[in-house]
């Protein structure tokens, strides 16, 4: 893959395969490929001249004719609860954000799949920005190595003991990942490799609001876990919140659902339901949720509404969204309410929005038609 910038090639951007081509390319044995993935996953070496057992011939032909490089960092905040999130430049003006969640048990970093968003869901800061770029493979990827780098685990006697930070990776920062698939499938082959980030499958988590064409796709080429952003128990109100549902209602979004869990076994989909006081947080709406998903073995994840400047939404007050989840429960359907992390920064579901010059998208009205539909 050559990089945008450059005619160099990104060395993050490619996967084991496209590694191991790059290598002999070079004249060198495929194993060079496994060398230099240690490297750069397991010791968070981003400095080709620093990879010593490499003959230096080889060193030589990355040096003039790859490129290593991690997103930029603008600017780091850190939440009063331990949550952080930083600001990394895409291009002038442009950048996009990226959040580590710490846990007692886990480490949670939310990635970004693209600069801004085109899919102009009501209750997302992202969406109010409009879209401006994809991610690329390399910038995808460099997030993870980023993150792991700020956090420390590369400290040799972290790596002796194994104890990672990033135990767990969602792909639920800005962007709608399924629109920018070709870049993110090499993207989360790197994630779960064990010669890269060596995450199992269900510690990466792909959310989507719902492209449903995307999702077949997906199913052909990757078993992470997937995450559905439903919002609705119908489609008129969906149509409301999440304008794809307009493209791929409701029955089509649920049929492409079970389509991924049914295609494989082990596969899970979790649906994230976001509570909006008085618009889909009724008793009656919980049971028609759970009248949605009976007989299949689906979770349901409530996030309570983070609101931003110049929001119509409000949160549901935490009784509603428990009687909420208990109806589900009483219905038969596994459900859990997400704790809301770093909020006091701006690093919560719904609140990210780096600075975006909207360039691309096409307002028609006061709707935006995005260019969420494409690969
Ligand atoms: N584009 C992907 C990833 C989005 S972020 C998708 O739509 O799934 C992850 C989740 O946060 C999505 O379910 C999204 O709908 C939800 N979300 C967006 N804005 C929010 C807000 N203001 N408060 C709470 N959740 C929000």
């Amino acid at each position: 893959m050559v990089g945008e910038d450059t005619q160099r090639i990104h060395l993050l951007g490619l996967e084991r395969s496209g590694l191991e081509n790059l290598v002999s390319s070079f004249g060198n044995k495929p194993f060079r490929a496994r060398q230099l993935m240690s490297w750069l996953y397991k010791r968070g070496e981003i400095d080709v001249d620093a990879m010593t057992d490499l003959a230096k011939s080889f060193r030589a032909q990355l040096a003039e004719r790859a490129t290593l490089a991690l997103p930029e960092i603008v600017r780091e905040q850190q939440a009063s609860d331990g949550t952080r999130k930083w600001l990394l430049r895409a291009d002038a003006g442009q950048a996009f954000e990226m959040v580590f969640i710490p846990e007692e048990d886990r480490g949670t970093l939310c990635i970004s799949s693209q600069v801004g968003c085109a899919l102009d869901c009501a209750f997302c800061a992202t969406a109010q920005q409009g879209f401006n770029r994809n991610l690329t493979t390399s910038e995808i990827v460099g997030q993870v190595l980023l993150a792991k780098r700020e956090l420390g685990e590369f400290a040799p006697e972290r790596v002796a003991r194994g104890v990672r930070s990033v135990t767990n990776v969602v792909l639920m920062g800005m962007g709608e990942p399924l629109a920018n698939l070709r870049k993110v499938v090499p993207a989360v082959r790197i994630l779960m490799d064990d010669l890269g980030f060596d995450l199992s499958r269900r510690r990466v988590t792909l959310s989507t609001s719902g492209l449903v064409p995307q999702m077949y796709k997906l199913a052909e080429e990757l078993d992470c876990a997937l995450a559905v952003s439903l919002h609705a128990p119908d489609d008129t109100l969906r149509d409301e919140l999440v304008p794809i549902n307009r493209k791929h209602p409701i029955a089509e979004l649920l049929k492409a659902c079970w389509h991924y869990l049914d295609a494989q076994n082990g596969r899970s989909v979790t649906f994230e339901y976001v509570m909006l006081e008085g618009v889909n947080d009724s008793r009656e709406q919980a049971r028609r949720l759970a009248r949605l998903l009976a007989g299949h073995p689906a979770k349901v994840n409530l996030i309570p509404f983070n609101p931003f400047p110049g929001t119509r939404y409000r949160r549901s007050p935490p009784e509603v969204i428990a009687s909420f989840r208990d109806q589900l429960i009483q219905d038969g359907v596994i459900a859990t309410v997400r704790k809301t992390r770093g909020d006091d920064i701006d690093a919560a579901c719904g609140q990210l929005a780096g600075r975006v010059i909207d360039r691309t998208l096409v307002r028609l009205g006061s709707r935006r038609i995005g260019l969420g539909a494409q690969a």
